[in-house]
Protein backbone atom coordinates (compact mmCIF):
# COMPACT_ATOMS: atom_id res chain seq x y z
CA UNK A 1 0.00 0.00 0.00
CA UNK A 2 1.27 3.58 -0.94
CA UNK A 3 1.25 5.75 1.98
CA UNK A 4 -0.35 8.29 -0.18
CA UNK A 5 -3.32 6.22 -1.17
CA UNK A 6 -4.38 7.01 2.38
CA UNK A 7 -7.33 9.70 0.67
CA UNK A 8 -9.26 6.79 -0.60
CA UNK A 9 -10.01 4.52 2.31
CA UNK A 10 -13.07 4.98 4.05
CA UNK A 11 -14.29 2.69 7.00
CA UNK A 12 -16.77 -0.21 5.59
CA UNK A 13 -18.63 -0.35 9.02
CA UNK A 14 -19.85 3.86 9.03
CA UNK A 15 -18.28 5.44 6.20
CA UNK A 16 -15.81 7.58 7.80
CA UNK A 17 -13.33 9.36 5.82
CA UNK A 18 -10.23 9.72 6.49
CA UNK A 19 -8.71 6.73 8.07
CA UNK A 20 -5.38 6.95 10.30
CA UNK A 21 -2.49 5.05 9.59
CA UNK A 22 0.13 3.76 12.09
CA UNK A 23 2.99 1.57 10.37
CA UNK A 24 6.05 0.47 11.84
CA UNK A 25 8.18 1.58 9.02
CA UNK A 26 6.53 5.08 8.54
CA UNK A 27 7.16 7.50 6.90
CA UNK A 28 8.25 4.84 4.12
CA UNK A 29 6.28 5.60 0.76
CA UNK A 30 5.13 1.49 0.42
CA UNK A 31 3.48 0.57 4.03
CA UNK A 32 4.17 -3.44 4.26
CA UNK A 33 2.99 -3.80 7.62
CA UNK A 34 0.68 -1.57 10.35
CA UNK A 35 -3.01 -0.44 10.29
CA UNK A 36 -5.62 1.85 9.47
CA UNK A 37 -8.29 2.98 11.65
CA UNK A 38 -11.54 4.52 11.92
CA UNK A 39 -11.63 7.54 14.48
CA UNK A 40 -15.25 7.14 14.72
CA UNK A 41 -15.84 3.82 14.86
CA UNK A 42 -12.26 2.50 16.43
CA UNK A 43 -12.08 0.12 14.39
CA UNK A 44 -8.61 -1.14 12.93
CA UNK A 45 -7.81 -2.74 9.72
CA UNK A 46 -4.78 -4.46 9.57
CA UNK A 47 -2.14 -4.32 6.56
CA UNK A 48 -0.53 -7.27 5.66
CA UNK A 49 1.87 -7.84 3.31
CA UNK A 50 1.89 -4.40 2.20
CA UNK A 51 -2.83 -4.93 1.31
CA UNK A 52 -5.17 -3.58 3.93
CA UNK A 53 -7.63 -6.13 5.11
CA UNK A 54 -11.06 -4.48 5.37
CA UNK A 55 -13.32 -7.74 5.31
CA UNK A 56 -16.45 -7.49 6.54
CA UNK A 57 -19.48 -9.73 6.33
CA UNK A 58 -22.70 -10.27 7.38
CA UNK A 59 -23.39 -12.06 10.39
CA UNK A 60 -26.75 -13.93 9.34
CA UNK A 61 -27.13 -16.59 6.34
CA UNK A 62 -25.45 -14.41 3.64
CA UNK A 63 -22.34 -14.10 5.39
CA UNK A 64 -22.14 -17.91 5.68
CA UNK A 65 -23.00 -17.89 2.04
CA UNK A 66 -20.64 -15.46 0.84
CA UNK A 67 -18.06 -17.39 3.34
CA UNK A 68 -18.55 -20.63 1.32
CA UNK A 69 -17.93 -19.03 -2.03
CA UNK A 70 -14.26 -17.87 -0.69
CA UNK A 71 -13.21 -20.94 0.47
CA UNK A 72 -14.29 -22.35 -3.26
CA UNK A 73 -12.56 -19.38 -5.03
CA UNK A 74 -9.57 -20.02 -2.93
CA UNK A 75 -9.43 -23.60 -4.26
CA UNK A 76 -8.02 -21.78 -7.11
CA UNK A 77 -5.20 -19.45 -7.26
CA UNK A 78 -3.58 -19.30 -10.74
CA UNK A 79 -4.66 -17.68 -13.75
CA UNK A 80 -6.41 -20.60 -16.16
CA UNK A 81 -4.75 -22.22 -18.73
CA UNK A 82 -6.97 -23.82 -19.99
CA UNK A 83 -8.24 -23.32 -23.28
CA UNK A 84 -11.67 -22.69 -23.10
CA UNK A 85 -11.31 -19.99 -19.66
CA UNK A 86 -8.73 -18.20 -21.70
CA UNK A 87 -10.82 -17.42 -24.85
CA UNK A 88 -14.03 -16.52 -22.49
CA UNK A 89 -11.73 -14.24 -20.08
CA UNK A 90 -10.15 -12.81 -23.40
CA UNK A 91 -13.66 -11.90 -25.07
CA UNK A 92 -15.09 -10.68 -21.96
CA UNK A 93 -12.16 -8.71 -20.93
CA UNK A 94 -11.85 -7.20 -24.75
CA UNK A 95 -15.80 -6.43 -24.06
CA UNK A 96 -15.83 -4.12 -20.97
CA UNK A 97 -12.09 -2.52 -22.18
CA UNK A 98 -13.76 -1.35 -25.21
CA UNK A 99 -16.72 0.18 -23.39
CA UNK A 100 -14.67 1.82 -20.74
CA UNK A 101 -12.33 3.46 -22.88
CA UNK A 102 -9.07 3.70 -19.73
CA UNK A 103 -6.30 5.90 -20.10
CA UNK A 104 -4.10 7.31 -18.03
CA UNK A 105 -6.06 10.03 -16.72
CA UNK A 106 -8.60 7.97 -15.24
CA UNK A 107 -8.59 6.13 -11.50
CA UNK A 108 -10.38 3.15 -12.13
CA UNK A 109 -12.00 0.44 -9.25
CA UNK A 110 -12.24 -3.21 -10.12
CA UNK A 111 -14.82 -3.92 -7.46
CA UNK A 112 -13.97 -7.91 -7.01
CA UNK A 113 -11.19 -8.11 -9.24
CA UNK A 114 -10.60 -12.02 -8.37
CA UNK A 115 -7.18 -12.72 -9.21
CA UNK A 116 -7.15 -10.11 -11.83
CA UNK A 117 -6.89 -11.32 -15.09
CA UNK A 118 -9.22 -8.56 -16.58
CA UNK A 119 -7.39 -6.03 -13.61
CA UNK A 120 -3.90 -6.54 -15.43
CA UNK A 121 -4.90 -5.34 -18.81
CA UNK A 122 -6.74 -2.53 -17.21
CA UNK A 123 -3.58 -1.41 -15.82
CA UNK A 124 -2.00 -1.93 -19.15
CA UNK A 125 -4.03 1.23 -20.67
CA UNK A 126 -1.95 3.42 -18.02
CA UNK A 127 -4.89 3.62 -15.94
CA UNK A 128 -4.72 3.99 -12.02
CA UNK A 129 -6.21 0.89 -10.41
CA UNK A 130 -7.85 0.31 -6.94
CA UNK A 131 -8.62 -3.60 -6.97
CA UNK A 132 -10.81 -5.49 -4.30
CA UNK A 133 -11.62 -8.81 -3.59
CA UNK A 134 -12.67 -10.59 -0.90
CA UNK A 135 -9.69 -12.94 -1.63
CA UNK A 136 -6.66 -11.97 0.18
CA UNK A 137 -4.85 -15.08 -1.87
CA UNK A 138 -6.22 -14.11 -5.08
CA UNK A 139 -5.21 -10.28 -4.48
CA UNK A 140 -1.55 -11.98 -3.89
CA UNK A 141 -2.06 -13.91 -7.33
CA UNK A 142 -3.10 -10.34 -8.80
CA UNK A 143 0.06 -9.16 -7.17
CA UNK A 144 2.33 -11.28 -8.44
CA UNK A 145 1.38 -10.54 -11.81
CA UNK A 146 2.32 -6.58 -11.34
CA UNK A 147 5.33 -4.54 -11.62
CA UNK A 148 6.39 -1.37 -10.26
CA UNK A 149 5.15 0.54 -13.28
CA UNK A 150 1.69 -0.30 -12.35
CA UNK A 151 -0.23 2.18 -10.63
CA UNK A 152 -2.33 -0.30 -8.50
CA UNK A 153 -3.61 -0.77 -4.39
CA UNK A 154 -4.96 -3.87 -3.55
CA UNK A 155 -7.18 -4.43 -0.84
CA UNK A 156 -9.43 -7.23 0.91
CA UNK A 157 -12.49 -6.27 1.18
CA UNK A 158 -16.67 -7.42 0.50
CA UNK A 159 -18.63 -6.03 -2.16
CA UNK A 160 -21.03 -5.08 0.21
CA UNK A 161 -19.09 -3.32 2.56
CA UNK A 162 -16.26 -1.41 0.09
CA UNK A 163 -13.92 0.65 1.97
CA UNK A 164 -13.77 3.63 -0.22
CA UNK A 165 -14.08 7.46 -0.24
CA UNK A 166 -17.77 8.33 -1.99
CA UNK A 167 -17.39 10.17 -5.83
CA UNK A 168 -13.55 8.85 -6.00
CA UNK A 169 -13.97 7.20 -9.37
CA UNK A 170 -14.03 8.08 -13.13
CA UNK A 171 -14.95 4.66 -14.27
CA UNK A 172 -15.93 1.27 -12.09
CA UNK A 173 -15.62 -2.16 -13.55
CA UNK A 174 -16.89 -5.37 -11.79
CA UNK A 175 -17.03 -8.66 -13.63
CA UNK A 176 -19.44 -11.75 -12.53
CA UNK A 177 -19.69 -10.14 -9.05
CA UNK A 178 -23.11 -9.18 -8.92
CA UNK A 179 -24.63 -12.34 -9.49
CA UNK A 180 -23.38 -14.25 -6.50
CA UNK A 181 -24.18 -11.36 -3.99
CA UNK A 182 -27.04 -14.33 -2.56
CA UNK A 183 -30.15 -11.36 -1.87
CA UNK A 184 -31.59 -9.36 -4.37
CA UNK A 185 -31.36 -6.45 -1.04
CA UNK A 186 -27.39 -6.94 -1.23
CA UNK A 187 -27.23 -6.99 -5.31
CA UNK A 188 -29.46 -3.70 -5.42
CA UNK A 189 -26.88 -1.96 -2.09
CA UNK A 190 -24.18 -3.14 -3.80
CA UNK A 191 -25.26 -1.11 -7.40
CA UNK A 192 -25.78 1.77 -5.54
CA UNK A 193 -22.83 1.67 -4.06
CA UNK A 194 -21.22 1.59 -7.29
CA UNK A 195 -22.99 4.78 -7.93
CA UNK A 196 -21.93 6.22 -4.96
CA UNK A 197 -18.20 5.91 -5.84
CA UNK A 198 -18.20 7.13 -8.63
CA UNK A 199 -17.85 10.72 -9.68
CA UNK A 200 -20.82 12.41 -11.47
CA UNK A 201 -20.19 11.85 -15.56
CA UNK A 202 -18.58 8.27 -14.12
CA UNK A 203 -19.33 5.46 -16.01
CA UNK A 204 -19.72 1.60 -14.66
CA UNK A 205 -19.39 -1.43 -16.65
CA UNK A 206 -19.96 -4.63 -15.03
CA UNK A 207 -21.08 -8.22 -16.17
CA UNK A 208 -23.36 -10.72 -14.78
CA UNK A 209 -24.33 -14.33 -15.77
CA UNK A 210 -27.39 -13.98 -18.34
CA UNK A 211 -30.30 -16.70 -18.37
CA UNK A 212 -29.72 -17.43 -21.39
CA UNK A 213 -30.85 -20.15 -23.97
CA UNK A 214 -28.01 -22.71 -23.18
CA UNK A 215 -29.24 -22.56 -19.27
CA UNK A 216 -33.00 -22.39 -20.37
CA UNK A 217 -32.38 -25.33 -22.74
CA UNK A 218 -30.55 -27.69 -20.14
CA UNK A 219 -33.66 -26.52 -17.62
CA UNK A 220 -31.07 -25.10 -14.90
CA UNK A 221 -32.41 -22.93 -12.76
CA UNK A 222 -32.19 -19.05 -12.52
CA UNK A 223 -30.82 -19.24 -9.30
CA UNK A 224 -28.63 -21.95 -6.97
CA UNK A 225 -25.35 -23.37 -6.19
CA UNK A 226 -22.57 -24.46 -8.84
CA UNK A 227 -21.27 -27.27 -7.42
CA UNK A 228 -18.41 -26.01 -5.95
CA UNK A 229 -21.18 -24.59 -3.53
CA UNK A 230 -20.82 -20.59 -5.09
CA UNK A 231 -24.40 -19.19 -4.91
CA UNK A 232 -25.71 -17.75 -8.28
CA UNK A 233 -28.39 -15.34 -9.50
CA UNK A 234 -28.93 -15.47 -13.61
CA UNK A 235 -30.07 -12.45 -14.56
CA UNK A 236 -31.97 -10.62 -17.93
CA UNK A 237 -31.76 -7.34 -19.42
CA UNK A 238 -34.79 -5.93 -17.93
CA UNK A 239 -33.86 -7.00 -14.36
CA UNK A 240 -30.26 -5.54 -14.60
CA UNK A 241 -31.99 -2.74 -16.29
CA UNK A 242 -34.00 -2.35 -12.64
CA UNK A 243 -30.93 -2.55 -10.74
CA UNK A 244 -28.98 0.01 -12.26
CA UNK A 245 -31.82 2.46 -11.05
CA UNK A 246 -29.81 5.98 -10.63
CA UNK A 247 -27.45 5.38 -13.78
CA UNK A 248 -28.38 6.58 -17.07
CA UNK A 249 -27.59 3.41 -18.79
CA UNK A 250 -25.61 3.39 -22.29
CA UNK A 251 -26.23 -0.36 -23.16
CA UNK A 252 -26.94 -3.75 -22.03
CA UNK A 253 -25.82 -6.63 -23.96
CA UNK A 254 -25.15 -9.81 -24.22
CA UNK A 255 -21.41 -10.95 -24.51
CA UNK A 256 -19.49 -14.64 -24.90
CA UNK A 257 -22.01 -16.08 -26.79
CA UNK A 258 -23.01 -20.17 -27.15
CA UNK A 259 -23.97 -20.31 -30.53
CA UNK A 260 -23.74 -23.90 -32.34
CA UNK A 261 -20.72 -24.27 -34.16
CA UNK A 262 -19.06 -21.49 -31.88
CA UNK A 263 -16.55 -23.39 -30.11
CA UNK A 264 -15.28 -24.45 -33.34
CA UNK A 265 -14.62 -21.20 -34.36
CA UNK A 266 -13.23 -19.75 -31.60
CA UNK A 267 -10.04 -22.96 -32.11
CA UNK A 268 -9.55 -21.30 -35.44
CA UNK A 269 -8.30 -17.86 -33.38
CA UNK A 270 -8.89 -14.40 -33.95
CA UNK A 271 -11.93 -15.11 -36.57
CA UNK A 272 -13.95 -16.59 -33.12
CA UNK A 273 -13.76 -13.61 -31.40
CA UNK A 274 -14.24 -11.22 -33.80
CA UNK A 275 -17.34 -12.82 -34.38
CA UNK A 276 -18.03 -12.83 -30.73
CA UNK A 277 -17.74 -9.14 -30.35
CA UNK A 278 -20.24 -8.71 -33.93
CA UNK A 279 -23.08 -10.49 -32.39
CA UNK A 280 -22.71 -8.38 -29.01
CA UNK A 281 -24.25 -5.67 -31.50
CA UNK A 282 -27.26 -7.96 -32.46
CA UNK A 283 -29.25 -7.52 -29.05
CA UNK A 284 -31.98 -10.09 -30.28
CA UNK A 285 -29.51 -12.58 -30.49
CA UNK A 286 -26.97 -11.34 -27.59
CA UNK A 287 -29.73 -11.47 -25.21
CA UNK A 288 -30.57 -14.84 -25.90
CA UNK A 289 -27.15 -16.29 -26.53
CA UNK A 290 -24.51 -14.65 -24.12
CA UNK A 291 -23.64 -16.35 -21.29
CA UNK A 292 -22.90 -13.12 -19.59
CA UNK A 293 -24.80 -9.65 -19.69
CA UNK A 294 -23.07 -6.61 -20.35
CA UNK A 295 -23.90 -3.11 -18.95
CA UNK A 296 -22.48 -0.16 -19.52
CA UNK A 297 -24.02 3.16 -17.47
CA UNK A 298 -23.13 6.30 -16.78
CA UNK A 299 -23.54 8.51 -13.41
CA UNK A 300 -25.57 11.60 -14.08
CA UNK A 301 -23.72 14.84 -14.03
ZN1 LIG B 1 -15.66 3.40 11.52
Amino acid sequence: MRADSLPLWACPRDGHFPLTLSAPEAPAADIRAGALACPRCGSAYPIRDGIPDFLLLEEDESGRIKRMELESREQELDWPAEFQQVYESQVEAEAVLARLQLSPHDLMLDAGCGFGRITRRALDTGAEVVAADFSFARLRTLRAHTGPGDRVELAVADANHLPLRPATFTKILSTQVLEHLPTPDLRRAFVRRLLELLKPGGALVLTAYNFDEARRRKGEPAEGYHNSGVFYHCYNAAELRADLQGFEVKEITGIRHYLRGMYKMRRSGRAGYAVDHLLEKVPALSLRFGSLLLAHAVKPQ
